[in-house]
């Protein structure tokens, strides 16, 4: 029998599609590579079905590609045509949320509005939150340990993680649904697939530590001259509001004159200030107001709008998302999610900018990012069939190399960034990564050629 009816008859017929048959969807993720149709797409209904599904393809040696929503952006989703993609997604459903250990148990393909929205119904929040929110899942955002807008308050899903359910490549489940804070019991395998990228286990049950809700939140928009008032703003704010500052997004002046003047937003302040930055306080109106008196009074602000309305606060967070927008302006673009130890941002913002004038002057480019987690966004707009992308890329993770930065900041390796990994990991640490890829997935079927660079 073969291996694609082997599947049909352990699954089902329904939960195996051949190649002719496979949605656009399952071809490729949101980094932008042309779509690749797979051997076969296999959508299993329950863990039993993915354990069954990886025994068989273990057992044959054929490779997978795990794929939650896809809306990864370094590749890791995006099939080869010899490999068989297994969707997650009718691992779908909110098993419990326990508002005594203020936790939540998900099946992996659930999306994360809906886990963010079983949260709030018990009266707490998740702590994670992204803009693909209502097509990533929370398997996905776990296995690519993903950041976003809340970073700062609640930290990477990794801290927002007490318990998982694992499949490993030879089908053998792997079940620690903690939600204790407390339990030290050996190894915590779990904490080693987060962030895996699909390349050790498939994760199907996720436990999330559940945050108490903070209560209204008060969006502004801050005028900055420089990074060095940015950065001293932030620790301002975070004295002032410990618990409560909840977002701080620095926009650069490109990227605010792409909003203004390319993509039609009213203009938030004149002139334009070197950095715009919005932030979100949780806290009462009165006391941020005086915050932000006094970041103007010691000149780290310029200026500040205060958002009155839930109209004003979209209209505050339209800047932030104009890059979900740039498809309009450039046919393609490359993009960057680095990051730089603080203190080397001001530096790293000037390297970035002379290579652009030096190299690609004509390119509109963008720096924008999750600053206060030291996380750096940069867009180049190219022309269609512009050859210099491949350049653009080579310079950007030289100079992050060379400042001590990481070539992925959240969205991680993939296939997209696995050539440039050793600028940021050194080669002892990729061994043991290369160590722990072997003893978990000995026949390397689980999603190869991903984060891993080849050898030698
Ligand atoms: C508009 C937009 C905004 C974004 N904003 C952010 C952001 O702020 N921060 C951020 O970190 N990312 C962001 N991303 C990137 C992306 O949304 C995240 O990486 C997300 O966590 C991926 O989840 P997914 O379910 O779509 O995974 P997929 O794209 O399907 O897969 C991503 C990787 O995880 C693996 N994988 C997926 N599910 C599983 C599973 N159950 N078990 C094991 N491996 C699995 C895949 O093999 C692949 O390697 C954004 C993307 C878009 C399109």
């Amino acid at each position: 029998m073969s291996l694609i009816d082997a599947l049909a008859a352990a699954l089902g017929p329904d939960a195996v599609t051949g190649p002719e048959a496979i949605p656009a969807r399952n071809m490729a993720d949101t980094t932008g590579l042309p779509p690749t149709r797979p051997r076969a797409l296999i959508r299993p209904r329950d863990v039993a079905g993915v354990s069954a599904a990886l025994r068989l393809c273990h057992a044959a040696g054929q490779p997978v590609c795990v794929q939650g929503g896809m809306t990864g952006l370094a590749a890791g989703g995006h099939p080869g045509p010899e490999e068989i993609a297994l969707s997650l997604e009718r691992l779908v459903g909110i098993e419990e949320v326990d508002p005594d250990s203020a936790t939540l148990t998900a099946l992996a393909g659930t999306p994360l509005h809906s886990v963010q929205e079983a949260a709030r119904a018990a009266g707490f929040v998740c702590g994670i939150d992204l803009g693909a929110r209502g097509s990533c899942t929370i398997g996905g955002n776990v296995a690519t340990n993903a950041g976003g807008n809340q970073v700062l308050r609640y930290g990477m899903a990794r801290a927002n993680v007490l318990g998982l359910e694992a499949v490993l490549a030879d089908g053998t489940v792997v079940t620690r649904l903690n939600k204790m804070l407390k339990n030290n019991t050996g190894f915590d395998w779990t904490q080693l697939m987060i962030g895996s990228e699909g390349c050790l286990g498939v994760i199907t049950r996720v436990v999330l530590a559940l945050h108490p809700d903070p209560g209204p939140v008060e969006t502004a928009l801050l005028a900055v001259p420089d990074t060095a008032a940015l950065l001293a703003a932030l620790r301002r704010l975070q004295a002032a509001f410990p618990a409560g500052l909840m977002v701080f997004e620095a926009m650069w002046g490109e990227f605010m004159a792409l909003a203004e003047e390319r993509l039609g937003l009213t203009p938030a302040f004149a002139p334009r200030p070197e950095i715009c930055v919005l932030v979100e306080i949780a806290a009462p109106r009165a006391r941020v107001e005086a915050a932000l008196e006094e970041l103007i009074a010691t000149g780290l602000a310029g200026d500040a709008v205060l958002a009155g309305s839930g109209r004003d606060r979209a209209r505050l967070w339209a800047f932030r998302e104009t890059p979900y927008e740039y498809h309009r302006l450039f046919p393609r673009f490359a993009g960057f999610d680095i990051s730089f130890p603080r203190q080397a941002i001001a530096r790293a913002v000037a390297a970035i900018r002379d290579e652009a004038a030096a190299h690609w002057p004509d390119r509109p480019m963008a720096l924008f990012g999750h600053v206060a987690d030291s996380n750096l966004h940069v867009i180049v707009g190219l022309p269609e069939g512009a050859p210099d992308g491949a350049a653009i890329e080579a310079r950007i993770y030289a100079l992050t190399g060379r400042l001590g930065g990481s070539v992925s900041a959240e969205h991680g390796i993939g296939r997209a960034k696995r050539r440039w990994l050793g600028l940021s990991r050194s080669p002892e640490e990729i061994a043991l990564m290369r160590a722990l890829k072997r003893a978990l997935d000995p026949r390397g079927i689980l999603n190869p050629g991903r984060v891993l660079p080849d050898p030698g």
